[in-house]
């Protein structure tokens, strides 16, 4: 038995770096401006010994009628909905801001099962907004470097159980 992870959070956390990681592949578009990769994209992952199905919520940031907050929204559950379990992102550099509370709380009433990470955590700057992750009330934040594959194994022990 496999499972199903999506990577959710704000725009411009980290998430399509993670999934690259994970995919191995190009399969989301990476790049310094946000807005380049469209709704979910899904691909097959690998860490460690493990295999499973990973999601990346992209598409936030087209622009459409729809409201930022409402896309984010929209996307972020139908992701949360596919999944057996969630990667919430936040910034570790930027710290808590008011959007990630937003994806705090769908993810409080819909997630089956979430592992708050606070990603771009290499170095020192990531101290602070590892700290503050814990105000989410979702757990112990997992610091990740997604562009530099720090905290690949603690995810993977986190994940092993799922598998
Ligand atoms: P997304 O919008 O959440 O999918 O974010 P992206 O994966 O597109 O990354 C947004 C920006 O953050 C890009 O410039 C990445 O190179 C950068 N980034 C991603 N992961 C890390 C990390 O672990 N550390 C640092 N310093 N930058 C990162
Ligand atoms: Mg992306």
């Amino acid at each position: 038995m496999s499972f199903t992870l999506a990577i959710v959070g704000r725009p411009n956390v980290g998430k399509s770096t993670l999934f690259n990681r994970l995919v191995g592949r190009k399969l989301a578009l990476v790049d310094d401006q946000p807005g380049v990769t469209r709704d979910l994209r899904e691909g097959p992952a690998k860490l460690g010994p493990l295999r499973f199905t990973v999601i990346d919520t992209a598409g936030l940031e087209v622009a459409t009628d729809e409201s930022l907050q409402g896309r984010m929204r929209r996307l972020t559950e139908r992701a949360v909905d596919m999944a057996d379990v969630c990667l919430f992102m936040i910034d570790a550099r930027a710290g808590v801001l008011p959007a990630d509370e937003i994806f705090a709380d769908i993810l409080r009433k819909r997630a089956k099962h979430v592992i708050l990470a606070a990603n771009k955590a290499e170095g020192r700057a990531g101290q602070g907004g590892l700290i503050e992750a814990y105000s989410l009330g979702l757990g112990e934040p997992l610091g990740l470097s997604a562009e530099h594959g720090e905290g690949m194994s603690e995810l993977l022990a986190m994940l092993q159980p799922l598998a």
